[in-house]
C-alpha cells in the first residue's frame, strides 16, 4: 500500500538523488551498491523516521517492525544473526544526514557484540585477540556516544593497560588484556551511565538508532546549522551496515582513496592504505598509514579491483569522488563515497579537465568552482619552494600569507607597527581590547577558538590573515613567548609566518609570492606548460564561461585612475561609484573645511573656485582611464566629523591658548563652527544631499567640473560616459533641486564649450524611505543605484562603523545571523526593500538603470541575489570583480 509511510529501505532500494531521504551516506551507499560495487548489505533509516522522532519523542509505530523485517532479511542474506553467540552478525550504526554536520552522532561499529557473542566472533575469526579488541571498541564507542559517558575515561583506561604492559601501542596488547580492558569498560559504564552494558543485541541496535536521532539536536549541531543556515527540521537518516573487518590480520586492512589528488586535481592513484586496522585508526594517526599504490604489493587483486571501480565511480558521479574501503582476508569491501572536498586550485583545474574529458559542459563546470574558491587563489601564497619548519596548525581562519615579529599584546602591536615592524599578534584568544592590535598587525594567531570566535570573525571582516585554534601552541602572554611542540620557544620579536589557508604555522620568515591568478588578471602572465600555468589557464576558461553566460555587468568602485585601470584589466566594464569626498582628503581637506565653515558667501566662493580646478583634472583623468565605458560619479557624501577637527582636541588646544591669554582668533572661530556642526549621530546627520542643500554652490561646482571634464575628453576625441548620481536621498524633492541646479549648470558649459554632454543622472537608494517610495524618486532620475551599505545601516539600526566590533560577535556565536548582514545581503529583510524598489521604479520608467554599489556588490551570494531581482549590474572593489564576473555567471546557469 502507497499510502503506509516508508521507514526503511535496503541499500538496494535508494539512489543517489534522494538525499533529503536518506542522507548523503545512505543515498550513496545505495548508489554504490545499484553500481553493482561490492557494499556490505544494509539499510537506511530514512530522515522522515527521525522527524518523527524528534516531533513526538516516540519512533513511529511502524519503524519498530519495519526495522525487524529489514534485519530479518539482512541476516538470512548473510547466513547469521544479530548477535548469534555461536556466529554473530555484526552491524555498525551510522548518522548520516543531508549534509554532513560537526557536533553530530558518527558512529557506532561492532553492534551485536556480548559477552557470550564475543566468544563467536573469536571461533568464527580463529583470532581471540581480534574479538576481545572489537568487544573493547564497542564499548567504549557505545559508552560514549549512545550512553553519554565521557570519552577520556576509556582512553585513561586503555593507556593504563598499555603502561601497566609496558607497551606503547594498541596492538600489542594481547588477548588476555583486552578482555581485563572489557571488564574495566564495562564497569565505566556501569558507574557513569547508571546501568549496565546492554547485552542483548538488538537493544544496542535500538538504543543506537535512538542516539542518532537525538544527536540531531546537540547545542553543537544547532548552532552550526543556525549558522549555515541549514532548516533544523531536516533530520537525519541513521545506516545500519553489515560489518566487515580489517583487523583480521596481514590480509586486511582499511584505507582512503580520491579518484583525482584533491590538492592539484591530477589524476592518479592517490590515498592511504593501514594494513590490519579498522577505520578510526587511520584517522586516530596510531599507526603509520602507507601510500595506496603499495597495495598493489600488499594485495594485487584487490588493488587493480579499486582503480576499477574508482574509475567506474567518477565516470558515474562526473566528479572527483573520495572513498572509505576494507579490505578484509583478500575481499575488498566499499563503506562509503561522495564527491570529494578539494582544494580552491584543484576546483578550477578538475572542472576543465572534465570539460575536456567530455564528462561535463561548461554551465555545469562554472557550478563546480565558487567566487570564494576564486578569492582565496587571489592572495599572496608563501612560496611552495621554500625550506619551511612548521610547527603547528590550527584553523585557517581568514586567508592569506603573513609574515612578522611574534608579538603578545595589542599594545605592543600598536608600538611596533608605527615603527615600521611587521607584527604577528598572538593571543590565546582575542576580545574587543585586541582590535587596536589587530588592526596594526600583519596576521593574527591564536590558540583557541573556532571559525566563529572573536579572532576569526573580525580578520575576515577587516581581510586580515588569521590562523586560530592552534591548540598544539602554548601562548604564555604573561611572560610574552609561546612554546611549540617539541618544547622550542618563541619569544618576543621571533618571526614567524602563518598562512591563513591552511591554517599552517611556521617559525621564521617563510617567503611570500604574488599569485599567479592575480599575475593573470593583471596582465603579467599567460597560459604555459609549468604548474602555475596550468592554474591560470584553469581560471582563464572558466572566466571565459562565466563572461558568456552572465546578465549582469560588472562595474567598479574607484576613485582614481590606477584603481580604474586596474579594474579595467579585472574586467570592470565601467565605474559604478566614485567617491568624490575620497579626492578631497589629504591636502584638499582645509580646502573643505574652509568651504564648510566660512560665514560669507566671498569665502565660500573662494574655497569652491580653488576646489573647481583640481575636481575637474580628477575627472578627466578617470574619464581618460575608463574611456569608452560609464563613469558614475558621486556627488561629495561625507560624513562631516570626517573632515572637520576632533573636538576634543580643538578644546585642549584652545583652552591652552586662553590660559596663556593668547588666544587664538581663527582656532576661536573653528571650535565655535565645530560646536556648531558637531553631531551625535554623524550618519544619520548633515551628509550626502543634504549638504549638498545647505551648502550653495558645493554640488554645482562638482556637476560643473564634471561637465567641463567631460567636454575637455570629447574635444580631445575621447568618449567620456559620465554619470552624475545624487546620495542619500530621502524624497524626490531633494533630489528635484539638485537635478533642476545640475541641468542648468550642464547646459552653461554645453553652450560655453559648444560640446553636447549628455549627461545623465541618478540618485542611489540607500535610506529606507527612498526605497519605500522609489515610485516616485524614478520620475527625477535616470538610474538607482542601491547603497546598500547605507541601506543595511538603516534598515537595521545597526551603525556600520561600530557593531562588527561591539556586539557582532555575540550575535554570530548564538546564530542570530551565520554571516554579518553588511557582508552577505539580508536578503528578507534589506533585500526585500531592493527588490521592491526596483520594482516601483521600472514602473515609473521601464528603462531605468538598476545597479549596487554597497559592497555586497562584490560578495558571492549576494550577487545571485542581484541577479534574480533583475539589476543591471554590480558594482565593487577592482579586486573583487573577477570573483563578481564569475560568480555572476553562476547565477545565470
Ligand atoms: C552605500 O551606502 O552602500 C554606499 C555605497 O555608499 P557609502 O559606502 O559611501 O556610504
Ligand atoms: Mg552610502
Amino acid at each position: 500500500d502507497s499510502h503506509v509511510a516508508k521507514f526503511v529501505y535496503d541499500f538496494t532500494e535508494g539512489n543517489k538523488d534522494l538525499k533529503d531521504l536518506l542522507g548523503g551516506k545512505g543515498a550513496n551507499l545505495a548508489e554504490m551498491t545499484n553500481l553493482g560495487l561490492p557494499v556490505p548489505p544494509g539499510f537506511t533509516i530514512t530522515t522522515e523516521a527521525c522527524k518523527v522522532y524528534l516531533d513526538s519523542g516516540e519512533e513511529p509505530v511502524a519503524l519498530r517492525d519495519e526495522v525487524s523485517a529489514h534485519l530479518d532479511a539482512l541476516e538470512a542474506r548473510m547466513g547469521k544473526k544479530l548477535g548469534q553467540p555461536d556466529n554473530p552478525l555484526l552491524v555498525s550504526v551510522r548518522s548520516g544526514a543531508k549534509f554532513s554536520m560537526p557536533g553530530m552522532m558518527d558512529t557506532v561499529l561492532n553492534i551485536g557484540l556480548s559477552d557470550k557473542s564475543v566468544q563467536g566472533l573469536a571461533a568464527q575469526a580463529g583470532d581471540d585477540r581480534f574479538a576481545w579488541d572489537s568487544y573493547r571498541r564497542l564499548i567504549q564507542m557505545f559508552g560514549k556516544t549512545v550512553l553519554g559517558v565521557d570519552g577520556e575515561l576509556f582512553e585513561d583506561a586503555l593507556e593504563s593497560a598499555k603502561t601497566a604492559k609496558k607497551v606503547t601501542v594498541d596492538t600489542e596488547l594481547e588477548a588476555a588484556d583486552l578482555k581485563k580492558l572489557v571488564t574495566r569498560f564495562k564497569k565505566i559504564v556501569k558507574t557513569e551511565a547508571g546501568r549496565d552494558f546492554p547485552q542483548d543485541p538488538r537493544e544496542q541496535m535500538d538504543l543506537a538508532i535512538k542516539a542518532v536521532f537525538e544527536s540531531w539536536n546537540t547545542d553543537r549541531a544547532k548552532l552550526y546549522r543556525r549558522q549555515e543556515r541549514i532548516p533544523g527540521d531536516l533530520g537525519t537518516a541513521v545506516n545500519v551496515c553489515s560489518m566487515v573487518f580489517g583487523n583480521l590480520g596481514p590480509d586486511s586492512g582499511t584505507g582512503v582513496a580520491f579518484t583525482r589528488d584533491p590538492a592539484s586535481g591530477h589524476q592518479g592513484v592517490y590515498g592511504d592504505y593501514l594494513q590490519n586496522a579498522q577505520g578510526e585508526d587511520v584517522v586516530a594517526g596510531i599507526r603509520n598509514t602507507v601510500p595506496l599504490a603499495e597495495l598493489g604489493q600488499i594485495d594485487k587483486n584487490s588493488y587493480d579491483q579499486l582503480l576499477a571501480i574508482m574509475e567506474t565511480l567518477e565516470n558515474h558521479y562526473k566528479d572527483l569522488c573520495d572513498i572509505e574501503f576494507t579490505i578484509e582476508r583478500g575481499q575488498l569491501w566499499m563503506l562509503q563515497t561522495r564527491v570529494g572536498k578539494r582544494t580552491a586550485g584543484a576546483a578550477f583545474r578538475i572542472a576543465t579537465q572534465l570539460v575536456d574529458q567530455g564528462l561535463i559542459d561548461e554551465t555545469e563546470a562554472l557550478q563546480r568552482v565558487t567566487g570564494a574558491q576564486l578569492a582565496q587563489l587571489m592572495f599572496p601564497r608563501f612560496d611552495e619552494h621554500a625550506k619551511v619548519e612548521k610547527v603547528g596548525r590550527g584553523i585557517a581562519a581568514s586567508p592569506g600569507a603573513a609574515v612578522g615579529k611574534a608579538v603578545f599584546d595589542s599594545y605592543t602591536a600598536v608600538k611596533w607597527s608605527r615603527s615600521g615592524e611587521k607584527v604577528i599578534l598572538v593571543r590565546r584568544e582575542t576580545n574587543p581590547d585586541d582590535l587596536d592590535g589587530m588592526i596594526a598587525a600583519e596576521g593574527i594567531l591564536t590558540s583557541r577558538g573556532g571559525k566563529t570566535s572573536h579572532a576569526a570573525v573580525v580578520a575576515r571582516g577587516m581581510g586580515k590573515t588569521c590562523v586560530c585554534g592552534a591548540e598544539e601552541l602554548e601562548v604564555d602572554t604573561k611572560r610574552r613567548r609561546m612554546t611549540v611542540p617539541g618544547g622550542h620557544v618563541v619569544e618576543e620579536g621571533d618571526v614567524i609566518s602563518i598562512d591563513g589557508s591552511s591554517g599552517k604555522v611556521y617559525l621564521g620568515e617563510v617567503p611570500v609570492v604574488p599569485s599567479p591568478v592575480v599575475e593573470y588578471f593583471e596582465g603579467r602572465m599567460h597560459a604555459g606548460a609549468d604548474d602555475a600555468d596550468e592554474l591560470v589557464e584553469a581560471v582563464h576558461r572558466i572566466m571565459a564561461f562565466a563572461d558568456r553566460k552572465r546578465r549582469l555587468r560588472v562595474r567598479a568602485n574607484a576613485d582614481n585612475a590606477e584603481d580604474a585601470l586596474r579594474a579595467r584589466r579585472f574586467g570592470a566594464q565601467g565605474i559604478g561609484l566614485c567617491r568624490t569626498e575620497h579626492m578631497f582628503l589629504g591636502d584638499r581637506r582645509e580646502l573643505v573645511e574652509r568651504l564648510i565653515l566660512a560665514d560669507t558667501d566671498e569665502e565660500r566662493e573662494e574655497s569652491l573656485k580653488q576646489l573647481l580646478p583640481l575636481q575637474k583634472k580628477d575627472f578627466v583623468e578617470l574619464f581618460e582611464a575608463m574611456d569608452g565605458l560609464p563613469v558614475t560619479v558621486r556627488l561629495l557624501d561625507p560624513p562631516l566629523h570626517e573632515f572637520l577637527p576632533d573636538i576634543t582636541e580643538l578644546s585642549v588646544r584652545v583652552a591652552l591658548a586662553e590660559a596663556r591669554k593668547d588666544p587664538h582668533e581663527n582656532e576661536l572661530r573653528l571650535l565655535q563652527a565645530v560646536h556648531r556642526l558637531h553631531e551625535q549621530n554623524p550618519m544619520l546627520g548633515l551628509r550626502g544631499v543634504r549638504l549638498g542643500l545647505v551648502i550653495p554652490g558645493l554640488f554645482t561646482m562638482q556637476v560643473r567640473a564634471i561637465a567641463e571634464a567631460a567636454a575637455e575628453r570629447k574635444n580631445a576625441k575621447g568618449d567620456p560616459r559620465a554619470e552624475i548620481m545624487i546620495p542619500l536621498v530621502g524624497t524626490v524633492q531633494e533630489l528635484e533641486i539638485v537635478r533642476e541646479e545640475a541641468d542648468e549648470v550642464i547646459a552653461e558649459v554645453e553652450a560655453a564649450t559648444g560640446v553636447a554632454l549628455k549627461l545623465s543622472i541618478g540618485t542611489m537608494i540607500e535610506l529606507p524611505r527612498a526605497a519605500l517610495t522609489a515610485g516616485q524618486i524614478a520620475e527625477a532620475a535616470e538610474f538607482f543605484s542601491f547603497g546598500t551599505n547605507d541601506l543595511t545601516q538603516t534598515v537595521w539600526g545597526f551603525s556600520r562603523d561600530d557593531v562588527e566590533a561591539s556586539f557582532f560577535t555575540a550575535y554570530l556565536e548564538k546564530g542570530i545571523f551565520g554571516v554579518s548582514p553588511f557582508e552577505t545581503i539580508d536578503r528578507d529583510g534589506v533585500g526585500s526593500l531592493v527588490k521592491s524598489a526596483a520594482e516601483a521604479g521600472r514602473r515609473t520608467r521601464p528603462d531605468l538603470k538598476l545597479g549596487v554599489c554597497g559592497e555586497h556588490g562584490g560578495d558571492p551570494e549576494s550577487v545571485h541575489f542581484f541577479h534574480e531581482v533583475g539589476l543591471d549590474y554590480v558594482s565593487c572593489s577592482p579586486f573583487r570583480i573577477p570573483v563578481a564576473r564569475l560568480e555572476a555567471g553562476r547565477a545565470a546557469t
